[in-house]
């Protein structure tokens, strides 16, 4: 956690807390002040989180959900409401590759998933929280997307589209929100040691690999309340901000 970071007193979610760069940011957060709430599915995972957090001196709050079950990411905006009355924070971490194959070899529901879960339950999560992320003084909205947004990988495309598609949202919302105090940009976080990089790397030493840690501390500034940059996107192996504009 960078050591500048202070987020006591403000409310973090963070999607795909169960493990990987999810995981760490979880953890940075609360380890920076701010009162968790890690969304997985894998109860295991977040109770490892929670187990790390308390010894840290920190809290969570675990909400076990799956992110295709729109109507319970719709619940969580509600509840979030009901305790809290605002959120400063919000990382939609959580993704998934689908597969590695050529275009016309994709599976129907394979695109279907990695769409669902890689940008409809962002927009919906976004539409759940929006409201509360105005409510804080310096709301601060962060979300992973990738390289292949931009490279356009061959065999990676439903993936790569569902990225560029997150992408798309991220700057549009910050065009909507960019006199308020909400500042929101995508991350690039590079390729990590997770368990989605070995899925898509089988044959790769994952230890030539940044360890998702030292990749979750890089992305932690962008949840700080003096942030100004809005509607970009972080490039974690740069260390900047770059900006994907055509000239008008
Ligand atoms: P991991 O596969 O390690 O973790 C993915 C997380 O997403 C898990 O916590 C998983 O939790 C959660 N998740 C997946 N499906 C669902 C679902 N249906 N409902 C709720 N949660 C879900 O991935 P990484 O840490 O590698 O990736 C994190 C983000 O970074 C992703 O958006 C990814 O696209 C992006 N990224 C990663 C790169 C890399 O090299 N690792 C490179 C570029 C971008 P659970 O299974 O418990 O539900």
């Amino acid at each position: 956690m960078p050591s500048s970071l202070d987020l006591s007193g403000r409310i973090a979610l963070v999607t795909g807390a169960s493990r990987g760069i999810g995981y760490f940011l979880a953890k940075g957060l609360a380890a920076a002040g701010a009162h968790v709430i890690a969304v997985a599915r894998t109860v295991g995972g977040l109770e490892e989180l929670d187990d790390e957090i308390k010894a840290l001196g920190g809290a969570a709050t675990l909400v076990p959900l799956d992110l295709t079950d729109m109507a319970g990411i719709d619940r969580l905006g509600g509840v979030i409401h009901e305790r809290w009355g605002k959120l400063d924070v919000m990382i939609a971490n959580a993704g998934v590759l689908g597969v590695i194959s050529p275009i016309g070899h994709v599976e129907a529901k394979t695109f279907e998933k990695v769409m669902t879960i890689n940008v409809t339950s962002v927009w919906r999560l976004i539409r759940s929280v929006d409201p509360l992320l105005r409510a804080s003084d310096a709301g601060r909205a962060i979300v992973m997307s990738s390289g292949v947004a931009h490279s356009a990988r061959a065999f990676w495309t439903p993936y790569a589209a569902s990225k560029a598609a997150v992408e798309v949202l991220v700057r549009s919302w910050a065009e909507e929100t960019q006199n308020m105090p909400l500042r929101v940009n995508a991350v690039n976080p590079g390729a990590t040691r997770t368990a989605m990089r070995a899925q898509a790397m089988p044959g790769e030493d994952p230890n030539t690999l940044p360890h998702p840690k030292e990749v979750a501390e890089k992305i932690l500034p962008l949840a700080s309340p003096s942030l100004t940059e809005t509607g970009l996107i972080f490039d974690v192996r740069l260390g900047r901000f770059t900006r994907y504009r055509l000239p008008e």
